[in-house]
């Protein structure tokens, strides 16, 4: 085919990948997607990029762009189309510490860039159970969000600059290094949370903030959420706002992590209806350093405030790491979800977000509605608690799409009286179509397919994914 010709002359025989040669990038993270694509190409640079895109687009072929491929609604799925994979640009340009910034290609892996700052004496904080895997350009183009948002915002926040190749081959130079920047309208936010339907990424100027020299880790066994949400507030106010992360660990979850991952062990001798992983990180000297008698000042002070609360009766028990491994037990327990998750099925995944006063409401009103629509069916909860992000999932009684799909509605239902999202940090892809159909406001989606046919007028990016097909 004359397309396949073009694109080894863009990016050389062995980077145009067909047939079982795609086996790797085809199928997703979940194993619920199997893509069969015209081919698998892997350019090295944004002009080889853009070469691809318009040997593509020449030839009406679909454009799916992909990076470490851990999206968990199906955004890299492609029939027919051409998937471009960025992973051989992964080259990190800069890391420029006196502006606390770092400039990569959007094929580096969340976990290099972790790497890269830390070795300045900084930190990149964009943090979850993925980043062995995830992209630059795929977190950016999810805008995903991970356990330290509560503290630093997510990757829309994190983002200074971008470039991106559009639908017609052309470059967006957006790589700006400013803090401030009013010229007109600021176009990288467009292509951020895109998830690859308005152009490909292919580098971006990152914030880098300073490295924690110390953290206070605990898991705590809280009377309901709202204790837990006052355990947060106080340590907010105790520590001038440095609580990085609070993930919400319900009964049902505990008990599947005893089962699935016994080695982990469990923090209390019981099951808590409420456990709760709190986390406060200093980059102050005099807090991190540890006093004549041992202590971490942050650590006294966490044990300081729970002390208090134990003594009023609003948590029953806690523990806190006191050293290095402890913590990542219990980050381990935490990061297991998707693990102890897997193997569950029929499933209904959800991942919602809620104003933080009324996530107990939402799953007061959620169980009870669930119990009529389908009595039995049993749920796994686990939260970013500190943003209101609940992955509330569902396993039905049965294996009935119709039943499934009633599920989806009875909770988007629940949601949306309680003022909360059906989408809070992974996206939309194929998965959540159904919902942005019922649930996005009329107008808000008739102002994205003006924007995608602006941007995209043949529908060559990424199509059938984020807006769905009118009627
Ligand atoms: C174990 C696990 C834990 C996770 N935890 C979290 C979490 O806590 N918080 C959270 O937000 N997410 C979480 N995720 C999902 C998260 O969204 C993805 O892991 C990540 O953001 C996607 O990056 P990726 O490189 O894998 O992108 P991919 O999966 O390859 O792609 C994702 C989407 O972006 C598009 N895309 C990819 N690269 C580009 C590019 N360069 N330009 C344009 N479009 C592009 C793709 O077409 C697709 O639509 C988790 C996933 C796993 C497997």
């Amino acid at each position: 085919m004359a397309i396949l010709d073009e694109l080894v002359a863009a990016v050389g025989a062995g980077n145009v990948l067909t047939g079982a040669e795609t086996a790797a990038h085809v199928r997703d993270w979940m194993g619920k997607y199997h893509g069969s694509p015209l081919a698998v190409v892997r350019p090295g640079s944004t002009a080889e990029v853009a070469a691809c895109v318009r040997a593509a687009a020449a030839a009406g072929v679909p454009v799916v762009p992909i990076g470490g491929n851990t999206g968990l609604v199906g955004g890299t799925m492609s029939v027919g189309g051409l998937m471009v994979s960025l992973e051989r640009m992964n080259r990190i340009r800069e890391v420029r510490p006196a502006a606390r910034l770092v400039i990569a290609e959007a094929g580096v892996v969340l976990q290099r860039l972790h790497e890269a700052a830390e070795a300045a004496g900084l930190y990149f904080p964009l943090w979850f159970g993925a980043r062995g895997s995830a992209m630059l350009g795929g977190v950016l183009s999810t805008n995903a969000g991970g356990s330290n948002v509560l503290r630093y915002g997510s990757t829309r926040g994190l983002c200074l600059g971008l470039e991106v190749v559009l639908a017609d081959g052309r470059v967006l130079n957006l790589m700006s290094e400013l803090h401030k920047d009013n010229s007109g309208y600021d176009l990288k936010q467009l292509f951020i949370g895109a998830e690859g339907t308005l152009g490909i990424i292919t580098a971006a100027v990152m914030k880098l903030v300073p490295l924690p020299l110390a953290h206070a880790t605990a898991m705590v066994s809280a009377r309901g959420l709202p204790q837990a949400l006052d355990l947060l507030n106080r340590m907010q106010a105790a520590t001038g706002g440095r609580v990085e992360a609070f993930e919400f660990m319900p009964a049902n979850y505990s008990r599947r992590l005893a089962e699935v991952r016994p080695d982990l062990g469990l923090p209390f001798g019981h099951i808590p209806e409420v456990t709760i992983l709190i986390e406060a990180a200093t980059t102050v000297e005099t807090e991190a350093r540890p006093g004549p008698d041992g202590a971490v000042p942050l650590v006294a002070l966490l044990e300081g405030v729970l002390a208090e609360m134990l003594a009023a009766g609003l948590i029953d028990d806690a523990v806190l790491a006191r050293n290095e491994e402890q913590r990542a037990v219990m980050w381990a327990r935490r990061e297991a979800a998707a693990q102890i998750a897997v193997g569950m099925e029929p499933a209904v995944d959800t991942d919602v977000c809620l104003p933080l006063d009324r996530v107990e409401a939402f799953l007061r009103a959620a169980e009870a509605r669930l119990d009529v629509l389908d009595p039995g069916c049993r749920q796994l909860t686990v939260a970013h608690l500190g943003d209101g992000n609940l992955h509330f999932t569902v396993f039905p009684t049965r294996n009935d799409p119709a039943l499934k799909d009633a599920v989806m509605d009875a909770v988007e239902d629940v949601v949306q009286a309680l003022g909360g999202s059906f989408s809070a940090e992974h996206g939309i892809g194929l998965s959540k179509l159904p919902s942005m159909r019922r649930r996005k406001d009329p107008v808000a989606l008739d102002v994205m397919r003006a924007v995608k046919a602006a941007l995209d007028p043949k529908g060559v990016m990424n199509p059938g994914k984020v807006i769905p097909a009118p009627g």
